[in-house]
Protein backbone atom coordinates (compact mmCIF):
# COMPACT_ATOMS: atom_id res chain seq x y z
CA UNK A 1 0.00 0.00 0.00
CA UNK A 2 1.57 3.33 -1.12
CA UNK A 3 0.41 5.59 1.68
CA UNK A 4 -0.73 9.61 1.49
CA UNK A 5 3.17 10.08 2.77
CA UNK A 6 4.88 7.70 0.75
CA UNK A 7 3.07 9.09 -2.65
CA UNK A 8 4.01 12.85 -1.92
CA UNK A 9 7.50 11.49 -1.31
CA UNK A 10 7.83 10.14 -4.86
CA UNK A 11 5.67 12.79 -6.06
CA UNK A 12 3.33 10.41 -7.73
CA UNK A 13 0.41 10.95 -8.79
CA UNK A 14 -1.82 7.68 -7.70
CA UNK A 15 -5.65 6.55 -8.17
CA UNK A 16 -6.18 3.70 -6.05
CA UNK A 17 -9.60 2.10 -6.57
CA UNK A 18 -11.04 -0.35 -4.77
CA UNK A 19 -13.34 -1.26 -1.69
CA UNK A 20 -12.25 -1.30 1.52
CA UNK A 21 -12.33 -5.52 2.78
CA UNK A 22 -15.05 -6.13 0.36
CA UNK A 23 -13.37 -9.93 -0.11
CA UNK A 24 -13.38 -10.38 3.33
CA UNK A 25 -16.96 -8.98 4.16
CA UNK A 26 -18.51 -10.95 1.28
CA UNK A 27 -16.33 -14.56 0.68
CA UNK A 28 -15.34 -15.45 4.21
CA UNK A 29 -17.56 -17.13 6.68
CA UNK A 30 -18.98 -14.84 9.57
CA UNK A 31 -17.55 -16.91 12.55
CA UNK A 32 -13.86 -17.36 10.63
CA UNK A 33 -10.56 -17.49 12.96
CA UNK A 34 -7.82 -16.15 11.05
CA UNK A 35 -4.89 -18.73 9.81
CA UNK A 36 -2.29 -16.29 10.35
CA UNK A 37 -1.38 -15.94 14.28
CA UNK A 38 -1.48 -11.80 15.51
CA UNK A 39 2.22 -11.54 14.72
CA UNK A 40 1.78 -12.45 11.23
CA UNK A 41 -1.46 -10.86 10.37
CA UNK A 42 -0.50 -7.24 10.47
CA UNK A 43 -0.90 -5.57 7.41
CA UNK A 44 2.49 -3.76 6.15
CA UNK A 45 3.29 0.02 6.61
CA UNK A 46 6.73 1.92 6.43
CA UNK A 47 6.75 2.50 10.25
CA UNK A 48 4.37 -0.03 12.32
CA UNK A 49 1.79 2.90 13.12
CA UNK A 50 -0.85 1.26 11.66
CA UNK A 51 -0.38 -2.34 12.65
CA UNK A 52 -3.16 -4.62 14.65
CA UNK A 53 -1.66 -3.71 17.68
CA UNK A 54 -2.01 0.11 17.21
CA UNK A 55 -5.90 -0.09 15.74
CA UNK A 56 -6.30 -2.67 19.21
CA UNK A 57 -4.71 0.17 21.92
CA UNK A 58 -6.85 3.04 20.02
CA UNK A 59 -9.97 1.34 20.14
CA UNK A 60 -9.24 -0.53 23.53
CA UNK A 61 -9.46 -4.38 21.93
CA UNK A 62 -7.73 -6.99 23.88
CA UNK A 63 -4.59 -8.57 22.00
CA UNK A 64 -7.16 -11.80 20.57
CA UNK A 65 -4.88 -14.19 19.25
CA UNK A 66 -6.22 -15.70 17.14
CA UNK A 67 -7.75 -13.17 14.72
CA UNK A 68 -11.30 -13.20 14.95
CA UNK A 69 -12.58 -12.03 11.21
CA UNK A 70 -14.82 -9.78 12.67
CA UNK A 71 -11.44 -7.96 14.25
CA UNK A 72 -9.54 -8.34 11.37
CA UNK A 73 -12.43 -6.81 9.24
CA UNK A 74 -12.39 -3.43 11.60
CA UNK A 75 -8.78 -3.36 12.07
CA UNK A 76 -8.66 -3.12 7.77
CA UNK A 77 -11.60 -0.63 7.54
CA UNK A 78 -9.56 1.45 10.07
CA UNK A 79 -6.25 0.85 8.17
CA UNK A 80 -7.58 1.86 4.83
CA UNK A 81 -8.99 4.87 6.52
CA UNK A 82 -5.66 6.10 7.12
CA UNK A 83 -3.64 4.88 4.51
CA UNK A 84 -6.13 5.73 1.21
CA UNK A 85 -8.45 8.56 2.76
CA UNK A 86 -9.09 8.91 -1.11
CA UNK A 87 -10.28 5.57 -2.18
CA UNK A 88 -12.08 5.50 -5.60
CA UNK A 89 -14.74 3.43 -4.69
CA UNK A 90 -16.15 3.14 -8.92
CA UNK A 91 -15.36 -0.26 -10.20
CA UNK A 92 -12.92 -0.74 -13.34
CA UNK A 93 -15.03 -2.67 -16.22
CA UNK A 94 -11.58 -2.14 -18.92
CA UNK A 95 -8.03 -1.46 -18.81
CA UNK A 96 -7.29 -1.53 -22.33
CA UNK A 97 -3.32 -0.26 -24.02
CA UNK A 98 -3.58 3.14 -25.62
CA UNK A 99 -0.66 3.34 -27.57
CA UNK A 100 2.49 1.99 -26.40
CA UNK A 101 3.11 4.06 -23.05
CA UNK A 102 -0.01 4.46 -21.28
CA UNK A 103 -3.49 3.03 -20.46
CA UNK A 104 -7.17 3.79 -20.70
CA UNK A 105 -8.99 3.03 -17.65
CA UNK A 106 -13.40 2.65 -18.40
CA UNK A 107 -15.38 3.13 -15.07
CA UNK A 108 -18.65 2.04 -14.65
CA UNK A 109 -19.74 5.53 -14.75
CA UNK A 110 -18.54 5.97 -18.03
CA UNK A 111 -15.37 7.94 -16.96
CA UNK A 112 -12.25 7.04 -19.01
CA UNK A 113 -9.05 8.46 -17.32
CA UNK A 114 -5.43 7.90 -18.93
CA UNK A 115 -2.71 6.26 -16.47
CA UNK A 116 0.68 5.59 -17.06
CA UNK A 117 1.29 2.78 -14.96
CA UNK A 118 -1.16 0.61 -13.78
CA UNK A 119 -0.51 -1.87 -10.78
CA UNK A 120 -3.17 -4.78 -10.76
CA UNK A 121 -3.68 -5.65 -6.69
CA UNK A 122 -7.30 -6.75 -7.40
CA UNK A 123 -7.40 -9.78 -5.21
CA UNK A 124 -8.30 -13.70 -5.45
CA UNK A 125 -11.28 -13.95 -5.40
CA UNK A 126 -11.50 -14.30 -9.77
CA UNK A 127 -9.24 -17.71 -9.14
CA UNK A 128 -11.43 -20.20 -6.99
CA UNK A 129 -10.42 -23.59 -8.25
CA UNK A 130 -12.98 -26.76 -8.56
CA UNK A 131 -10.73 -29.69 -9.39
CA UNK A 132 -13.09 -32.69 -9.31
CA UNK A 133 -15.62 -34.82 -11.05
CA UNK A 134 -17.95 -32.91 -8.67
CA UNK A 135 -16.67 -29.44 -10.41
CA UNK A 136 -19.50 -30.08 -13.59
CA UNK A 137 -22.47 -30.35 -11.14
CA UNK A 138 -24.73 -27.35 -10.66
CA UNK A 139 -23.77 -24.79 -7.93
CA UNK A 140 -26.88 -25.38 -5.99
CA UNK A 141 -25.55 -28.75 -5.25
CA UNK A 142 -21.37 -28.17 -5.58
CA UNK A 143 -20.30 -25.12 -4.24
CA UNK A 144 -16.33 -23.61 -3.72
CA UNK A 145 -15.80 -22.73 0.14
CA UNK A 146 -15.24 -19.48 -0.33
CA UNK A 147 -19.14 -18.84 -1.55
CA UNK A 148 -20.48 -19.06 2.05
CA UNK A 149 -20.60 -16.43 4.51
CA UNK A 150 -22.25 -18.79 6.51
CA UNK A 151 -23.48 -22.56 7.32
CA UNK A 152 -27.40 -21.98 8.77
CA UNK A 153 -28.63 -23.21 5.52
CA UNK A 154 -27.11 -26.69 6.14
CA UNK A 155 -28.39 -27.47 9.66
CA UNK A 156 -30.01 -31.09 9.86
CA UNK A 157 -28.70 -31.59 5.70
CA UNK A 158 -25.22 -34.15 5.09
CA UNK A 159 -22.43 -32.15 3.30
CA UNK A 160 -19.25 -33.60 2.12
CA UNK A 161 -16.22 -31.39 2.52
CA UNK A 162 -12.99 -32.28 -0.37
CA UNK A 163 -9.72 -30.99 0.52
CA UNK A 164 -7.53 -30.59 3.98
CA UNK A 165 -6.34 -27.36 4.22
CA UNK A 166 -7.49 -24.83 6.45
CA UNK A 167 -10.66 -23.99 4.74
CA UNK A 168 -11.91 -27.45 4.73
CA UNK A 169 -11.09 -28.02 7.83
CA UNK A 170 -12.99 -24.85 9.50
CA UNK A 171 -15.75 -25.18 7.55
CA UNK A 172 -15.85 -28.67 8.75
CA UNK A 173 -15.85 -27.31 11.86
CA UNK A 174 -18.39 -24.41 11.38
CA UNK A 175 -20.85 -26.94 9.60
CA UNK A 176 -20.56 -29.54 12.58
CA UNK A 177 -21.18 -26.99 14.97
CA UNK A 178 -24.30 -25.60 13.00
CA UNK A 179 -25.57 -29.27 13.00
CA UNK A 180 -24.99 -30.54 9.35
CA UNK A 181 -23.63 -34.04 9.16
CA UNK A 182 -20.23 -33.30 7.58
CA UNK A 183 -17.88 -35.88 5.91
CA UNK A 184 -14.20 -34.44 5.03
CA UNK A 185 -12.70 -36.40 2.05
CA UNK A 186 -8.92 -35.99 1.59
CA UNK A 187 -6.11 -37.22 -0.53
CA UNK A 188 -3.86 -36.99 2.03
CA UNK A 189 -3.49 -39.80 4.59
CA UNK A 190 -3.77 -37.38 8.04
CA UNK A 191 -4.32 -33.68 8.48
CA UNK A 192 -1.32 -31.59 8.80
CA UNK A 193 -1.58 -29.12 12.23
CA UNK A 194 0.40 -25.99 12.58
CA UNK A 195 2.51 -25.48 15.53
CA UNK A 196 0.54 -23.61 18.24
CA UNK A 197 0.27 -21.63 21.40
CA UNK A 198 -1.53 -23.86 23.47
CA UNK A 199 -0.84 -23.47 27.46
CA UNK A 200 1.39 -26.92 27.85
CA UNK A 201 4.81 -26.55 28.06
CA UNK A 202 5.94 -28.82 24.92
CA UNK A 203 2.96 -26.84 22.84
CA UNK A 204 4.92 -23.61 23.85
CA UNK A 205 8.72 -25.27 23.09
CA UNK A 206 6.85 -25.65 19.63
CA UNK A 207 5.51 -22.32 19.14
CA UNK A 208 8.82 -20.79 20.53
CA UNK A 209 10.63 -22.52 17.66
CA UNK A 210 8.15 -21.56 14.63
CA UNK A 211 8.91 -18.77 12.32
CA UNK A 212 6.74 -15.79 12.17
CA UNK A 213 5.57 -16.22 9.19
CA UNK A 214 3.64 -18.96 10.36
CA UNK A 215 4.21 -21.34 7.08
CA UNK A 216 6.80 -23.91 6.59
CA UNK A 217 8.05 -26.51 9.49
CA UNK A 218 10.98 -25.77 11.94
CA UNK A 219 13.53 -25.62 9.30
CA UNK A 220 12.24 -25.00 6.22
CA UNK A 221 9.75 -22.26 7.49
CA UNK A 222 12.98 -20.44 9.29
CA UNK A 223 14.71 -20.38 5.71
CA UNK A 224 11.59 -19.18 3.91
CA UNK A 225 11.69 -16.17 6.74
CA UNK A 226 14.94 -15.14 5.39
CA UNK A 227 14.46 -14.66 1.72
CA UNK A 228 18.43 -13.45 1.40
CA UNK A 229 18.95 -16.66 2.57
CA UNK A 230 16.48 -18.76 0.19
CA UNK A 231 17.36 -16.66 -2.07
CA UNK A 232 20.96 -17.65 -2.13
CA UNK A 233 20.17 -21.32 -1.34
CA UNK A 234 20.85 -24.02 -4.08
CA UNK A 235 17.98 -24.71 -6.39
CA UNK A 236 16.81 -28.29 -4.99
CA UNK A 237 17.03 -26.82 -1.51
CA UNK A 238 14.65 -24.16 -2.40
CA UNK A 239 12.07 -26.27 -4.29
CA UNK A 240 12.07 -28.51 -1.28
CA UNK A 241 11.59 -25.69 1.32
CA UNK A 242 8.54 -24.24 -1.06
CA UNK A 243 6.78 -27.65 -1.59
CA UNK A 244 6.80 -27.84 2.28
CA UNK A 245 5.86 -24.52 3.26
CA UNK A 246 2.93 -24.55 1.26
CA UNK A 247 1.15 -27.82 1.71
CA UNK A 248 -2.45 -27.52 3.11
CA UNK A 249 -2.17 -27.30 6.73
CA UNK A 250 -4.87 -26.75 9.47
CA UNK A 251 -4.54 -24.36 12.97
CA UNK A 252 -3.93 -25.40 16.11
CA UNK A 253 -6.99 -24.44 17.47
CA UNK A 254 -8.48 -26.61 15.06
CA UNK A 255 -8.39 -30.15 15.61
CA UNK A 256 -10.46 -30.01 19.29
CA UNK A 257 -13.42 -28.23 16.68
CA UNK A 258 -13.49 -31.59 14.21
CA UNK A 259 -12.93 -34.29 16.72
CA UNK A 260 -16.51 -35.73 15.84
CA UNK A 261 -16.22 -34.68 11.85
CA UNK A 262 -16.35 -37.95 9.84
CA UNK A 263 -13.08 -37.58 8.36
CA UNK A 264 -12.40 -39.80 5.22
CA UNK A 265 -8.51 -39.84 4.30
CA UNK A 266 -6.32 -41.18 1.55
CA UNK A 267 -9.20 -41.45 -0.89
CA UNK A 268 -9.88 -40.29 -4.41
CA UNK A 269 -13.25 -38.96 -5.96
CA UNK A 270 -13.62 -41.65 -9.12
CA UNK A 271 -16.79 -39.84 -10.26
CA UNK A 272 -19.82 -37.87 -8.98
CA UNK A 273 -23.56 -37.52 -10.19
CA UNK A 274 -26.90 -35.58 -8.84
CA UNK A 275 -29.76 -38.21 -8.15
CA UNK A 276 -32.96 -36.96 -7.24
CA UNK A 277 -31.72 -33.63 -5.96
CA UNK A 278 -28.54 -34.86 -3.81
CA UNK A 279 -24.86 -35.57 -4.84
CA UNK A 280 -23.84 -39.17 -5.35
CA UNK A 281 -20.28 -39.66 -4.76
CA UNK A 282 -17.79 -42.85 -6.04
CA UNK A 283 -14.44 -43.28 -4.09
CA UNK A 284 -11.69 -45.36 -5.42
CA UNK A 285 -12.09 -48.19 -2.75
CA UNK A 286 -15.46 -48.51 -4.43
CA UNK A 287 -17.63 -46.94 -1.62
CA UNK A 288 -20.54 -44.46 -2.48
CA UNK A 289 -22.16 -41.45 -0.58
CA UNK A 290 -24.98 -39.91 -1.11
CA UNK A 291 -25.42 -36.47 0.64
CA UNK A 292 -27.50 -33.05 0.15
CA UNK A 293 -24.57 -30.91 -0.81
CA UNK A 294 -20.72 -31.21 -1.70
CA UNK A 295 -18.40 -28.33 -0.53
CA UNK A 296 -14.95 -28.14 -2.43
CA UNK A 297 -12.21 -26.44 -0.13
CA UNK A 298 -9.79 -27.04 -3.35
CA UNK A 299 -7.96 -23.74 -3.24
CA UNK A 300 -7.03 -21.14 -5.47
CA UNK A 301 -5.15 -21.25 -9.18
CA UNK A 302 -3.57 -18.09 -9.96
CA UNK A 303 -4.46 -17.33 -13.78
CA UNK A 304 -4.42 -13.17 -14.69
CA UNK A 305 -6.20 -13.91 -17.51
CA UNK A 306 -9.26 -14.43 -15.14
CA UNK A 307 -9.63 -10.87 -14.48
CA UNK A 308 -12.01 -9.79 -16.18
CA UNK A 309 -11.38 -6.07 -16.64
CA UNK A 310 -7.92 -6.84 -18.38
CA UNK A 311 -7.91 -6.24 -22.02
CA UNK A 312 -7.35 -9.15 -24.14
CA UNK A 313 -4.33 -7.97 -25.66
CA UNK A 314 -2.24 -7.61 -22.35
CA UNK A 315 -3.21 -11.14 -20.91
CA UNK A 316 -2.85 -13.68 -24.33
CA UNK A 317 0.02 -15.10 -24.78
CA UNK A 318 2.28 -14.26 -27.90
CA UNK A 319 3.55 -17.54 -29.39
CA UNK A 320 7.09 -16.73 -30.54
CA UNK A 321 7.55 -19.67 -32.86
CA UNK A 322 10.74 -20.77 -30.44
CA UNK A 323 10.17 -23.79 -28.75
CA UNK A 324 12.35 -23.51 -25.79
CA UNK A 325 10.77 -19.69 -25.36
CA UNK A 326 7.87 -20.36 -25.53
CA UNK A 327 7.80 -22.85 -23.10
CA UNK A 328 10.43 -21.56 -20.58
CA UNK A 329 10.03 -17.43 -20.84
CA UNK A 330 6.22 -17.50 -22.48
CA UNK A 331 5.98 -13.82 -23.48
CA UNK A 332 2.54 -12.03 -24.02
CA UNK A 333 1.76 -9.28 -25.79
CA UNK A 334 2.64 -5.96 -25.66
CA UNK A 335 5.84 -7.10 -23.16
CA UNK A 336 9.51 -6.26 -23.18
CA UNK A 337 11.68 -8.88 -23.97
CA UNK A 338 15.82 -7.91 -23.14
CA UNK A 339 18.42 -10.32 -25.09
CA UNK A 340 22.22 -10.30 -23.63
CA UNK A 341 24.88 -12.59 -24.09
CA UNK A 342 28.40 -12.82 -25.44
CA UNK A 343 29.32 -12.15 -28.70
CA UNK A 344 28.58 -14.65 -31.20
CA UNK A 345 26.82 -16.85 -29.77
CA UNK A 346 23.40 -16.20 -31.72
CA UNK A 347 21.38 -13.33 -30.47
CA UNK A 348 21.14 -12.19 -33.99
CA UNK A 349 20.10 -15.68 -35.12
CA UNK A 350 18.14 -16.10 -32.25
CA UNK A 351 16.19 -12.60 -32.97
CA UNK A 352 15.81 -13.46 -36.52
CA UNK A 353 13.75 -16.54 -35.45
CA UNK A 354 11.25 -14.53 -33.39
CA UNK A 355 11.07 -12.93 -36.14
CA UNK A 356 10.33 -14.93 -38.61
CA UNK A 357 8.10 -17.15 -36.30
CA UNK A 358 6.12 -15.02 -34.48
CA UNK A 359 2.80 -14.50 -34.75
CA UNK A 360 1.95 -11.04 -35.86
CA UNK A 361 0.71 -8.93 -38.97
CA UNK A 362 4.33 -6.88 -39.21
CA UNK A 363 7.33 -6.61 -37.75
CA UNK A 364 10.28 -5.04 -38.16
CA UNK A 365 14.16 -4.95 -36.94
CA UNK A 366 17.02 -2.54 -35.53
CA UNK A 367 20.58 -3.07 -36.03
CA UNK A 368 22.70 -1.44 -33.42
CA UNK A 369 26.40 -0.80 -34.48
CA UNK A 370 28.97 -2.52 -32.05
CA UNK A 371 30.90 0.73 -32.33
CA UNK A 372 28.34 2.59 -30.18
CA UNK A 373 28.81 0.88 -27.32
CA UNK A 374 32.13 1.48 -25.34
CA UNK A 375 34.19 -1.91 -24.52
CA UNK A 376 32.78 -3.96 -21.96
CA UNK A 377 30.02 -1.08 -21.31
CA UNK A 378 25.72 -1.93 -21.45
CA UNK A 379 23.77 -0.65 -23.70
CA UNK A 380 22.24 1.06 -20.62
CA UNK A 381 25.61 3.00 -19.25
CA UNK A 382 26.36 3.70 -22.98
CA UNK A 383 23.02 5.86 -22.72
CA UNK A 384 21.23 4.02 -25.25
CA UNK A 385 17.41 2.91 -25.45
CA UNK A 386 17.89 0.39 -22.14
CA UNK A 387 17.15 -3.23 -23.99
CA UNK A 388 16.33 -3.85 -27.62
CA UNK A 389 12.60 -4.61 -26.74
CA UNK A 390 9.41 -6.12 -28.67
CA UNK A 391 6.31 -4.04 -28.42
CA UNK A 392 2.75 -4.59 -29.70
CA UNK A 393 0.55 -2.09 -30.11
CA UNK A 394 -3.40 -3.31 -29.46
CA UNK A 395 -4.04 -3.80 -33.21
CA UNK A 396 -2.04 -6.63 -33.25
CA UNK A 397 0.92 -4.80 -35.59
CA UNK A 398 4.55 -5.51 -33.81
CA UNK A 399 7.71 -3.36 -33.92
CA UNK A 400 11.12 -4.09 -32.53
CA UNK A 401 12.77 -1.00 -30.77
CA UNK A 402 15.80 -0.17 -29.54
CA UNK A 403 18.03 3.04 -30.16
CA UNK A 404 16.79 4.39 -33.79
CA UNK A 405 20.50 3.89 -36.09
CA UNK A 406 19.09 1.92 -39.03
CA UNK A 407 15.77 0.03 -39.39
CA UNK A 408 14.54 -2.40 -41.91
CA UNK A 409 11.11 -3.31 -42.12
CA UNK A 410 9.18 -5.93 -43.86
CA UNK A 411 6.32 -8.06 -43.45
CA UNK A 412 6.61 -11.25 -42.02
CA UNK A 413 10.59 -11.50 -42.29
CA UNK A 414 13.58 -10.82 -39.73
CA UNK A 415 16.87 -9.74 -39.56
CA UNK A 416 19.00 -10.06 -36.20
CA UNK A 417 18.75 -7.41 -33.44
CA UNK A 418 22.05 -7.07 -31.78
CA UNK A 419 23.71 -4.79 -28.64
CA UNK A 420 26.72 -5.19 -27.42
CA UNK A 421 28.14 -8.38 -29.14
C1 LIG B 1 -10.89 -18.36 3.48
C2 LIG B 1 -9.66 -17.48 3.47
C3 LIG B 1 -8.96 -17.29 4.65
C4 LIG B 1 -7.82 -16.47 4.66
N1 LIG B 1 -7.17 -16.31 5.84
C5 LIG B 1 -6.09 -15.52 5.90
C6 LIG B 1 -5.41 -15.31 7.14
O1 LIG B 1 -5.75 -15.86 8.16
N2 LIG B 1 -4.34 -14.49 7.14
C7 LIG B 1 -3.92 -13.87 5.99
O2 LIG B 1 -2.96 -13.12 6.06
N3 LIG B 1 -4.55 -14.07 4.81
C8 LIG B 1 -5.61 -14.88 4.74
N4 LIG B 1 -6.23 -15.09 3.54
C9 LIG B 1 -5.66 -14.50 2.34
C10 LIG B 1 -6.15 -13.08 2.17
O3 LIG B 1 -7.53 -13.05 2.05
C11 LIG B 1 -5.59 -12.50 0.89
O4 LIG B 1 -4.21 -12.76 0.85
C12 LIG B 1 -5.78 -10.99 0.89
O5 LIG B 1 -7.13 -10.67 0.99
C13 LIG B 1 -5.23 -10.45 -0.41
O6 LIG B 1 -5.34 -9.04 -0.34
P1 LIG B 1 -5.44 -8.21 -1.65
O7 LIG B 1 -5.44 -6.77 -1.26
O8 LIG B 1 -4.42 -8.69 -2.61
O9 LIG B 1 -6.86 -8.59 -2.29
P2 LIG B 1 -8.32 -8.25 -1.77
O10 LIG B 1 -8.39 -8.15 -0.29
O11 LIG B 1 -9.23 -9.24 -2.43
O12 LIG B 1 -8.58 -6.80 -2.39
C14 LIG B 1 -8.79 -6.62 -3.79
C15 LIG B 1 -9.18 -5.18 -4.03
O13 LIG B 1 -9.30 -4.98 -5.42
C16 LIG B 1 -10.53 -4.33 -5.70
N5 LIG B 1 -10.99 -4.70 -7.04
C17 LIG B 1 -11.07 -5.93 -7.62
N6 LIG B 1 -11.56 -5.83 -8.87
C18 LIG B 1 -11.78 -4.51 -9.10
C19 LIG B 1 -12.28 -3.77 -10.21
N7 LIG B 1 -12.67 -4.36 -11.34
N8 LIG B 1 -12.38 -2.41 -10.09
C20 LIG B 1 -11.99 -1.78 -8.97
N9 LIG B 1 -11.51 -2.44 -7.87
C21 LIG B 1 -11.41 -3.79 -7.95
C22 LIG B 1 -11.48 -4.82 -4.61
O14 LIG B 1 -12.59 -3.94 -4.47
C23 LIG B 1 -10.53 -4.81 -3.42
O15 LIG B 1 -10.46 -3.51 -2.87
C24 LIG B 1 -7.36 -15.87 3.48
C25 LIG B 1 -8.07 -16.07 2.29
C26 LIG B 1 -9.21 -16.87 2.27
C27 LIG B 1 -9.96 -17.07 1.00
Amino acid sequence: MLTPRGRAAMSVDVITFGDKMRFWHERMPEQMILRSRRRSSHIADPDGSLSLDAFAAEHGHPRLDPVPLTEFESYGAWYGERAAPDLDGRRIIAVVPRGERSFTLRLEDGAEPTVSRVIVAAGISPFAWRDSPLADLSDELVSHSSYHRSFGRFRGRSVAIVGCGQSALESAALLHEEGAAVELIARRPAPVWLAGHGDSLRARVRAGLAPPTDVGGRATGWLAAAPGVMHGSPRALREWTTARCVVPAGADWLPERVRDVTMTMNRQIRSAETRNGTVRISLDDGSEREVDHAILATGWRIDVARYPFLDRSIVERLDLGVRALDALVPCGRGQRLGIFSGSGVGKSTLLGSIARSTTASVNSSVWIPRSRFPRRASPAAAGMAPMPSWSVAPSGTRSATCAPIRRSTSPMTGSGCSCGG
